[in-house]
């Protein structure tokens, strides 16, 4: 059994706080700072050039790459760090594209993240191809013999709604096209299968649920039918099948490697690599079924005390990531007030407050506590204060 009171115990969760926001930003695992800054003093300070050999910044990508891999299905050797989510996307989705030629046809749901979408439609628009977006419950009815390539977000953003990876799949495969998924919400927060479900390329953020710090750098997966025939778009020199000895053209390096681009984050990836360490003893089975207690606890909850409010997710849970999100039409107001009370939730537009529980570290406790001051504020309207209607930069 995973022992989330120890799991627990390894993040700073600042003191009066109970955050329920880690679907955004993971809290910092204590050990990563001192990890980060013993990188930057014995490393980095000490060994200054002689790191990427010497302290294996070079293999980095690559190793912390096969550290994920447990976490999402995959094998040792599939999966490699780099660059953000938004770049992972455009580099999947192009690959699989060229992977199907005679085809143009990209296919998403409008519950996808707009930056997957935008970046679709910029690498349509480049290559003559087509973005066809359509309702979440409409993607199955859409794929037809013109696909080349599904593009879809398993877990979505706002109402957690989760795709069915391994029977999307499998229709895309049937229609001849690929799939491409977007684990952003799912690594770190459910069960996920990647092989299993026999995808064809996935990608996914760090900093969400596997707590690798504020811009911490993307994964980027590919079958190992395609690792060696994927043609990568970005052809970056850390791609290359020979970087250093600096050719005028360019050979793709064998297997997921040629997805690198450019020099990878060292200082970033050091933390994240700290932050996986807790993950360690973690068995997928136990955090998935942590991540229904806690939402199903949630949700009653909310539906028992909290006026105004209406389920905005699934409510079936095996229909779920590890998000729920609320509708009310003063969401953005509401959440502030809850932040202003140490619950810190988020507001997506229009209309949604959106909870992500982290099985590693939320508990019942901050179930309880999140509901209960949601309801003392919808109760009596505290919400309706000026100061919770002004509006920052980052919501
Ligand atoms: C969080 C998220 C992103 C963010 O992309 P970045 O390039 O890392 O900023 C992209 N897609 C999805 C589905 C997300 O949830």
């Amino acid at each position: 059994m995973t022992d989330f009171t120890a799991t627990r115990r390894a993040f700073h969760l600042p003191p009066g706080i109970t955050y329920l926001d880690g679907n955004s930003l993971g809290p910092m695992p204590r050990h990563a700072a001192d990890r980060a800054a013993a990188m930057m003093r014995d490393e980095w300070a000490e060994m200054l050039i002689t790191g990427w050999n010497r302290a294996g910044w070079y293999v980095q990508p690559r190793r912390v790459g096969d550290r994920i891999a447990r976490l999402i299905g995959a094998g040792e050797g599939q999966v490699v760090m780099g660059d953000t989510l938004s770049v992972k996307v455009f580099q999947a989705v192009s690959a699989a594209l060229r992977l199907r030629p005679g085809r143009r046809v990209i296919l998403s749901d409008s519950g996808n993240f707009p930056s997957d979408l935008y970046v679709a439609q910029g690498l349509a628009d480049a290559v003559g191809a087509e973005l066809r977006v359509v309702a979440p419950e409409d993607v199955a009815a859409n794929i037809d013999s013109d696909l080349a390539v599904l593009m879809l977000t398993e877990v979505d953003y706002r109402t957690g709604r989760r795709h069915d990876m391994a029977a999307l799949t499998a229709a895309a495969h049937d229609a001849g096209a690929l799939a491409v998924w977007d684990l952003a919400h799912s690594a770190g927060a459910v069960d996920v299968d990647l092989l299993g479900a026999d995808a064809d390329f996935a990608v996914g953020c760090t900093y969400k649920y596997l707590n690798g710090g504020p811009g911490a750098p993307a994964f980027i997966w590919a079958h190992p039918r395609h690792a060696d025939a994927a043609q990568p778009c970005l052809q970056g020199w850390m791609g290359h099948a020979a970087p250093f000895a600096f050719d005028q053209s360019y050979a793709p390096a064998p297997g997921i490697e040629r997805m690198r681009v450019g020099t990878p984050p060292v200082i970033a990836l050091t933390a994240l690599d700290a932050a996986l360490d807790v993950w360690d003893g973690v068995a997928l089975p136990d955090l998935r079924a942590r991540s229904i207690e806690l939402s199903e606890a949630f949700i009653h909850g909310v539906e028992a005390a909290c006026p105004g409010v209406t389920l905005h997710s699934p409510r079936d849970p095996a229909r779920r990531g590890s998000q729920v999100g609320f509708r009310h039409p003063h969401a953005h107001a509401v959440m502030q007030a809850l932040i202003a009370e140490g619950v810190i939730g988020d507001f997506r537009a229009p209309d949604v407050l959106r909870f992500g529980f982290a099985p590693l570290y939320n508990d019942l406790d901050d179930v309880a506590r999140a509901v209960d001051r949601l309801a003392a504020i919808l109760r009596d309207g505290r919400w309706d204060r000026p100061e919770f209607h002004q509006r920052a930069d980052v919501t």
